[in-house]
């Protein structure tokens, strides 16, 4: 006997996956462009693995995702998980700033339905597109029991990855997103899943991040570090944002001279974090800097992008630098 398909919604907000350029070519496009409803019509087996519906949330290159798209979209799909009407949701996203977009809903989703975020990295006219097989297998894997309770999931490239720990590690390769050191949850058969692995790190049902009462999220920037770095724009920086992540070179390190100015900024209150500039490793508290002396906080395996993300919720909620070093700790 069949079972009843799952009822998954799309929320698609541009992205190269909606990309159209010159037929065949696989660069010089035009991003966000095509509608959910002309992606789907392109993928009549789904129909077999679930009942699909899309809305088109947003056009966008995701370098134009903004922090009240997040703050929108993560408040739709509490309030569509909560009504009961759909069992998961599958979000398309241009691949440069998923990883950012992923964590955020991670840490701030309400729901233990599968989320999975997808893209691609070949527009849809291209010879060997990779979008439509991406899209499919996102909505396969919303579908599945399996993906309950595992936190905002990314599909790329017939792999699973958990929204905390993707990064995109290449600028046009169409493997282009991977987990680093923590590797993928699972991986893709068609529409089969297998999971391998599960995060440890609280997320969704379990944070404290509240959205429904927060209109707009903390400002924080990333600092980047480098030989010579000149150190006043950390101070440029502090007077415009409300914390700081600092992309320190090693395991998260900076220049005696930068090491001064934090230490000023920490003395005044300043939230600063440190985060490291080398894709993969962590940056342990104490580790490299005297970070109890200091005062900074130490983000752990969250790349800056992702440090920034939990910054700003982390700051929604206090500025007490032991709840959040708590935070970082623990998500
Ligand atoms: N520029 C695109 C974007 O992030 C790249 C992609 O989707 O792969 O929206």
């Amino acid at each position: 006997m069949k079972t009843k398909r799952k009822r998954i919604h799309i929320l698609a907000t541009g992205g190269t996956i909606s990309g159209i350029g010159e037929r065949g070519a696989t660069s010089g496009y035009s991003p966000g462009v095509l509608p959910i409803d002309a992606l789907l019509k392109g993928l009549p087996r789904m129909l077999d693995i679930a009942e699909v519906t899309g809305e088109q949330f947003a056009s966008l290159n995701s370098d134009d995702i903004t922090q009240t798209i997040w703050l929108a979209l993560a408040k739709r799909v509490n309030s569509l998980a909560m009504s009961g009407a759909y069992d998961g949701f599958v979000i398309t996203h241009g691949t440069d700033t998923l990883e950012e977009s992923a964590y955020f809903f991670h840490l701030s989703v309400k729901t233990e339905k599968p989320v999975v975020v997808t893209g691609a990295m070949r527009p849809a006219t291209a010879t060997s597109a990779d979008g439509p097989l991406n899209l499919y297998q996102s909505v396969a894997l919303a579908a599945s029991d399996d993906a309950l309770g595992q936190g905002v999931l990314v599909l790329f490239s017939e792999g699973i990855y958990s929204g905390r720990d993707v990064r995109k590690g290449n600028t046009f390769r169409v493997h282009a997103i991977t987990g680093g050191d923590m590797g993928s949850l699972g991986l893709m058969r068609d529409e089969i899943p297998t999971f391998y692995h599960k995060t440890l790190k609280a997320h969704t049902t379990a944070t404290e991040f509240d959205l429904a009462d927060i209109q707009t999220l903390p400002r924080v920037a990333i600092a980047y570090f480098h030989v010579d770095a000149d150190p006043t724009v950390l101070d440029a920086l502090a007077a415009s944002h409300d914390g700081l992540v600092i992309a320190g070179a090693g395991d998260g390190v900076v220049s005696l001279r930068w090491e001064e100015r934090l230490r000023a900024l920490c003395e005044k209150g300043f939230p600063i974090v440190r985060a490291t500039r080398v894709p993969d490793g962590a940056v342990f508290r104490g580790a490299g800097m005297p970070d109890d002396d200091i005062g900074t906080l130490a983000a752990g395996t969250l790349s800056p992008e992702k440090a920034r993300v939990l910054l700003m919720l982390g700051l929604s909620r206090t500025r007490d630098t032991h709840r959040l070093q708590a935070m970082f700790d623990m998500y």
